[in-house]
């Protein structure tokens, strides 16, 4: 039998509409993916499981880790009836620190939205039929891939793919900090870092910047921001916090090292859209459009979504759930609509 409802994803929007599905009585079931934030973690989350502390998600005036918030959604989800896709069917007891860990949560690997109900088709190719979908898949930011990287990510040792996330914990203050980029997005972490620290470099790998010109002056007007022209990270180094970057200036080849007390990369995001195959509409950066943007309908009608997969501006938890929370609504009234409840 069809489900009445895929979700597919579980950062916050996916938990956040799987929380309002759920208590909708629609039992959705959710993809909740494999961890593709890093290799070393276990539990899928999305993007804040390689984020320390959060700070700034309403509710939790003393901040929150990511992976404690993600597991707490997780946990209101299953509480009200959501599904989790898992190796043996079975929902992993949340409540269980240890229990999520003997799973393999499973990933949707296409969908077919040719036909109704939909096809959800699994990585063990196992066809999961949906009367309607609400994609969550997120983004994942860009990362150089170069050594210490990831092993200082993902255990706070100070380096961080968001500023906006990271930027104000009490690791970063008074430090010199490095930014990796040349986009808008460098510039406003950057600015934005200039808060706590007693220095910010922009290390960019060109002699000009892509940032938009009112950001190029803001970085160039700010006496706390240095660019350190043509120069790429090809390492970063310290053990367990970071001590500095081994650079790389891409005109000359030569390699210098800069000690700094925190590194932030701000070289792009990827939207995770490859798997719906060209069925839904995407914008020129690849992330899914919108039929109406202050609803959650795309261009197939039935197929729903929300978060990052669809956000290239805001990019944060809070607006994900919001955005979580619109697509389950919608999703729930379309389903009525058609007599499925
Ligand atoms: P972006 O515009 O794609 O810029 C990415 C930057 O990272 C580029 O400077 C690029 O260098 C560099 N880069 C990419 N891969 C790299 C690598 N492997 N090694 C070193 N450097 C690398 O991304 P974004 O800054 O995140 O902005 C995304 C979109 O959001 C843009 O449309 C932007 O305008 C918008 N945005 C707007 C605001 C705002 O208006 N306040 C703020 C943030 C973002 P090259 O320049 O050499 O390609």
């Amino acid at each position: 039998m069809a489900e009445k409802l895929v979700i597919i994803g579980s950062g916050p929007a996916g938990w956040t509409a799987a929380i309002y599905a759920a208590r909708a009585n629609l039992q959705p079931l959710v993809f909740a993916g494999r961890p593709k934030t890093s290799p070393s973690l276990l539990l899928p989350g999305g993007q804040l499981m390689l984020t320390t502390e959060v700070e700034n998600f309403p509710g939790f005036p003393h901040g929150v880790t990511g992976p404690k918030l993600m597991a707490f959604m997780e946990q209101q989800a299953v509480r009200f009836g959501a599904r989790i896709r898992t190796d043996d069917g079975r929902t992993p007891d949340v409540s269980d620190p240890d229990d999520g860990h003997s799973f393999r949560y499973h990933d949707c690997k296409a969908v077919d939205l040719s036909c109704r109900p939909f096809k959800v088709i699994d990585e063990d190719d196992t066809v999961v039929e949906a009367h309607a979908l609400i994609i969550a898949t997120g983004a994942t930011a860009n990362w150089l891939g170069i050594p210490g990287e990831q092993r200082l990510a993902t255990s706070g040792g100070g380096v961080s793919a968001c500023a906006v996330c990271d930027g104000a914990l009490p690791a970063f203050r008074n430090k010199e900090l490095g930014v990796v980029g040349g986009g808008d997005s460098a510039v406003e972490e950057a600015t934005y870092l200039t808060k706590f620290a007693s220095k910010v470099y922009i290390i960019h790998r060109r002699d000009q910047l892509r940032a938009s010109r009112i950001m190029q002056q803001r970085a160039m007007d700010n006496p706390k921001i240095e660019i350190l022209w043509n120069k790429v990270p090809v390492e970063v180094l310290g053990e367990k916090q970071i001590e500095g970057v081994r650079l790389k200036d891409t005109k000359t080849g030569d390699v210098s090292v800069r000690p700094l007390g925190g590194l932030f990369m701000a070289i792009g995001h990827t939207p995770a859209t490859a798997f719906l195959g060209g069925q839904l509409e995407l914008d020129e950066k690849k992330y899914i459009r919108l039929a109406d943007p202050y609803r959650s309908m795309t261009s197939v009608e039935g197929v729903f979504a929300a978060g990052d997969v669809v956000d290239s501006v805001y990019r944060q938890a809070i607006t994900a759930a919001g955005m979580g929370c619109k697509a389950a609504l919608d999703a729930e009234r379309w389903l009525a609509e058609r007599g499925i409840h």
